[in-house]
C-alpha cells in the first residue's frame, strides 16, 4: 500500500509543494512545529534512512542545503533544526523516509512554539568507546 507521503508525491493528495526533482519532493508540513516547516522525502518509498538507495540518498544531500536555503530567505530565519525520525519509537509517525526543516523563531508567537528537543547526554563510557567505534568501522568496511 503506498504510503501516505507517495500518495502526495503522486499529486492524489493535495499539498502545498515547494520542490521537485526525479529523487525528492518537498511540501509544507501539514501540522507545522513553526511557519516554513517543509517536508523533504525521496520519491523512493523506503520506512528509513538506512535503506535508501545511493542515487536517492545523494539527490536528498544535494536537495536539502537548496531547500534550507530557500525556506531560511523565505521566512526571514537564520537558525533552523533539520530533523530525520526512524522508527515509532523515534517519534516516526510517517513510514517514508522523510527529512523535517523546522525554522528557529526568536519570537515564538511569530512561529508558533517550534521544536523543544530534551537532550539527556551522559559522558561519553571510557571503555565501551574504543570497541564499539571499532565494531562500526568494521562494519563499514573500512
Ligand atoms: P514523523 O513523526 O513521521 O517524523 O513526521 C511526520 C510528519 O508528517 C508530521 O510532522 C505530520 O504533521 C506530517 N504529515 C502527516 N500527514 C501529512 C499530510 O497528509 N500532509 C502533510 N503535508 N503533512 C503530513
Amino acid at each position: 500500500m503506498p504510503s501516505i507521503f507517495t500518495r502526495i508525491i503522486l499529486r492524489e493528495i493535495p499539498s502545498h509543494e515547494v520542490y521537485r526533482d526525479a529523487f525528492v519532493v518537498a511540501f509544507l508540513d501539514i501540522a507545522p512545529l513553526a511557519r516554513g516547516h517543509v517536508l523533504v522525502v525521496p520519491i523512493e518509498e523506503c520506512e528509513f534512512l538506512h535503506q535508501l538507495s545511493d542515487e536517492s540518498a545523494a539527490a536528498l544531500g544535494q536537495a536539502l542545503p537548496r531547500i534550507a536555503r530557500a525556506v531560511l530567505a523565505a521566512t526571514g530565519t537564520t537558525a533552523y533544526n533539520v530533523l530525520q525520525n526512524n522508527g515509532e519509537s523515534a517519534h516516526q509517525a510517517v513510514p517514508h523516509v522523510h527529512f523535517h526543516i523546522i525554522p528557529k523563531y526568536l519570537a515564538p508567537a511569530i512561529g508558533g512554539d517550534g521544536l523543544a528537543i530534551q537532550w539527556n547526554s551522559q559522558p561519553l563510557a571510557v571503555g565501551d568507546a574504543a570497541p564499539l567505534a571499532a565494531a562500526i568501522r568494521e562494519r563499514m568496511g573500512v
